[in-house]
């Protein structure tokens, strides 16, 4: 690759110190111009579940998909295919280039708090998915990054846990989805925080071997942002690009280093030829191809494909056959909980984005039983949250015109910049007048829409002062919470309100200053909002229930919270948060027709599983999770997810629980045994099963599977089965294909998942199954020869619905059939 004629001619025209300065970013999102060589900047936006671009505040709206975890419970590629599409239209309609995800960590633990923002517990699920995603967006000339490479499966101390891990585990489960998605073309693979086995991850020799030596990788190694925090081990590694910029650990040291010879030049050489290779790539060179253009989505058709996709991932994981619950006439749904109301409709941290609107379950199920089918109560008091004022609650003092004004002052008191953005929510980085800004001011006359109670207030890192009506309504200093991760706390900052005795229809003008607290980096984030409002707990509780009582069926919305599960932090435990579990029995004991649905991106205990009547596990779903799950519970589409992750029942039966490093080292002990793989162990040693296996789900039809044939395709294996669907409706089933080898010479999983596919019939209809099997899946690392090897003789094929069920077994031997 480093021999391409156009990228040799123009690496020639560079100087050390023009290369160099590539080779860290310009900015945030941006890297680095060079006229020299007609490069224009190339621009990176966050990207797994959405593309943020540069606005860190709702200026620049989103299309936000649902979260990983929700996509593979689809186990359909076509699903992430056309949602590739869509993120590649939203990347080109925001100048984006390269699109930082597909995330292919693994949920090594429920406890991983990005586990919604990754696949799958299955290294071959995860690598499926992950090269399907980069194939669609990279259809459209917006790159890729698979990321984190490798080993940040957790989230504590992320920055410094060093992963103990084997070789062979390395190989078959944690570096496979990344092999996978390197075969498939990724541009840019992400380089992690933490050390695997001893060496940080940007300067890790896993960089070079077999990232770029045996798997041939010719794209760009990203580090994660700020992860390049030395000069030398990381410039000679296989560390390409530091982000973000411009400020870093290589610049004036590195071409120090590369002077003194301490780092070769043709190292620098490498790098920027990686670089160039990715501009032309996507089109950022005056001299190589143009960008591929890509055709923008409307507002219906980005709402279309996330409510089919997100509907196509909830997991039916118990029906007593109470759903689906068409509307009807006289019908009452009573609706309880607070998630119903303020939904978790993506996770939290880097992968969030500000989405266009989100149509949360209550507006969902309105819409769809009608207004007056609908009864709502909270239940439980709200989550402690500053939400944005917006909408036509706000205009700015000035104009009239809706939103709220912001004002930048020096240290003269005096205006020298401002600007009208759409809520109470803003947030910068990089702009050059946050240096030149003393204070930030946001102005906005508010407008209630009821009267009474309302808490008004703020929320951010720094100092403040507020104003309601010209009267001071709040001050003080807010910083991260002793102990906390700075991360987390600008992710879900302090806030602070106050009481206000409100008039509906009588206009309030609302004055907040903010003076940032910078940490050196030109950052500012405050929002200028309210709380939720709440009654007596206990009446709360009670009218709930009484709710759920005089409802034909009781829908209990539940899940987890941004404080408790999101980026940056693991999970201490997987119970419910708050008196949730209470409230989902309290309400199935009082309407035997009760179904919960749970908002959550990983695993929660559901103590209650057997009393209510139907349980719907709806992940992250993305905006328009109300309208799909809707969609779900009328039973206009069926809910089309499997379980891409193990749900236990207790935590003590949980295989991987340990998240915390001791010592600095956090010890994959369990090897090749993780997720189903582990419990099928443990069951086989008198363990408890899970609540829901891996793969399971229910529909609302039902299926006859024949036994399965086999053939070969070139080197595959390839499995057919009749499957008939023997229900009353359209539906969906998912057909998995498990080997396992009984009395195998090495260690290995008790079985393995080696291919899927999904397939969809009418009533009665019988479709024709094909699963194809890679060799990879026959194979294993052996760590003598340091090789993939294929154990000669006889595997056992199951082919199931999930990896609980006994299915359909035979033999295959791979080389038997050449
Ligand atoms: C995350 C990355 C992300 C980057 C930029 C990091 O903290 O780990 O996944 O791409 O921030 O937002």
């Amino acid at each position: 690759m480093l021999a391409s004629p156009l990228v040799t001619a123009l690496l020639e025209r560079l100087t050390l110190e023009q290369k160099v300065r590539l080779l860290t970013g310009a900015s945030l999102w941006t890297l680095h111009d060079e006229p020299a060589v007609g490069l224009r900047p190339i621009v990176v936006s966050d990207g797994p579940t959405g593309v943020r671009g540069a606005a860190l505040d709702d200026r620049d709206p989103s299309a936000s998909l649902p979260s990983a975890g929700c996509v593979c419970a689809t186990w359909d590629l076509d699903q992430v295919r056309r949602l590739g599409a869509l993120i590649a239209a939203e990347a080109r309609a925001k100048g984006v280039d390269v699109v930082l995800g597909p995330t292919v960590n693994l949920h090594r633990s429920p406890r991983g708090g990005r586990h919604f923002e990754a696949y799958s517990e299955d290294p071959h699920l995860t690598g499926e998915f992950g090269a399907a995603y980069v194939t669609a967006v990279q259809a459209h000339g917006v790159a890729t990054t698979a990321k984190h490479y490798v080993a940040n499966d957790s989230e504590t101390d992320r920055f410094t846990v060093d992963a103990r891990i084997d070789e062979r585990t390395l190989r078959e489960v944690y570096l496979a989805p990344f092999e996978r998605m390197v075969k498939e073309g990724a541009w840019l693979v992400m380089s992690a925080y933490n050390s695997v086995n001893g060496t940080t991850m940007t300067a890790n020799p896993l960089l070079r071997d077999p990232l770029k030596d045996e798997w041939g990788f010719d794209g760009v190694v990203v580090s994660d942002w700020m992860a390049v925090r030395d000069t030398e081990p990381s410039a000679t590694s296989g560390q390409d690009l530091a982000m973000p910029g411009p400020d870093g650990a290589w610049g004036d040291a590195l071409v120090e280093a590369v002077k003194a010879g301490r780092v070769p030049e043709d190292a620098i050489d490498e790098k920027v030829a990686r670089l160039l290779l990715l501009a032309s790539r996507v089109g950022a060179l005056e001299s190589g191809p143009a960008t591929v253009p890509v055709e923008p989505w409307d507002d219906t058709a980005i709402a279309g494909l996330l409510r089919e996709a997100a509907a196509d991932g909830m997991v039916l994981a118990r029906n007593n056959g109470t759903l689906p619950v068409p509307p009807r006439e006289g019908l009452i749904v009573g609706v309880i909980g607070q998630h119903a109301l303020r939904a978790r409709a993506q996770g939290g941290g880097s992968a969030s984005v500000f989405p266009r609107r989100v149509v949360t379950p209550l507006d969902g199920l309105r819409e769809a039983y009608g207004a007056d089918a609908i009864g709502f109560a909270p239940g439980l008091p709200p989550v402690d949250e500053l939400h944005p004022l917006a909408g036509g609650t706000v205009h700015d003092p000035l104009t009239g015109a809706q939103g709220v004004r912001v004002r930048y002052l020096d240290e003269d008191g005096e205006t020298f910049s401002e600007e009208v953005i759409p809520s109470g929510s803003f947030s910068s980085f990089g702009d050059a007048r946050l240096a030149r800004a003393a204070r930030i001011e946001l102005t906005t006359r508010f407008t209630p829409d009821r009267d009474g109670r309302h808490d008004l207030g703020f929320a951010g890192l720094g100092g403040f002062t507020f104003e309601v009506d010209g009267v001071a309504a709040g001050a003080g200093s807010l910083g991260v919470p002793e102990g906390g991760d700075f991360m987390a706390a600008l992710l879900n900052p302090p806030s602070r309100v106050a009481s206000h005795d409100l008039s509906r229809g009588r206009t309030v003008e609302l004055r907040l200053t903010y003076t940032p607290e910078l940490l050196g980096v030109p950052f500012a984030s405050v929002k200028l909002g309210f709380k939720d409002l709440f009654g007596d707990p206990e009446q709360e509780f009670r009218r709930a229930v009484e709710l759920a009582a005089a409802s034909d069926v009781a829908v209990v919305v539940v899940g987890t919270t941004e404080a408790i599960e999101s980026e940056g932090f693991d999970r201490p435990g997987l119970a419910l948060p708050d008196g949730q579990d209470e409230l989902v029995r309290r309400v199935a004991e009082v309407n035997p027709r009760t179904v919960v649905v749970v908002n959550s991106g990983a695993p929660v205990l559901m103590p209650w599983l057997d009393e209510a009547a139907a349980v719907v596990l709806a992940w992250f779903p993305g905006q328009e999770f109300g309208a799909a799950l809707a969609d779900v519970l009328t039973g206009a589409r069926e809910p089309g997810g499997r379980l891409p992750t193990t749900w236990p029942t207790r935590e003590e039966d949980v295989p991987v629980w340990e998240v915390t490093p001791d010592n600095g080292r956090l010890a994959y002990t369990e090897g090749l045994h993780l997720g189903y793989r582990a419990w099928l162990k443990r069951e086989a040693d008198g363990g408890n099963p899970p609540a829901l296996p891996f793969g399971s789900g229910l529909g609302y039809t039902t299926w006859q599977i024949g036994a399965p044939t086999l053939t070969t395709e070139g080197d595959r294996v390839v499995v057919l089965a009749e499957v008939t669907n023997t229900g009353a409706r359209h539906g969906k089933q998912v057909l998995q294909a498990y080997l396992s080898r009984p009395g195998s010479t090495v260690e290995r999983p008790v079985a393995w998942l080696a291919g899927f596919t999904t397939v969809r019939a009418d009533a009665g209809e019988r479709v024709r199954a094909r699963i194809a099997i890679a060799p990879r899946a026959f194979q294993h690392w052996d760590t003598e020869a340091h090789a993939w090897v294929t154990e000669p003789g006889a595997f056992t094929l199951r082919i199931a619905t999930s990896v609980a069920d006994p299915g359909h077994s035979v033999p295959v031997d791979p080389a038997a059939r050449g």
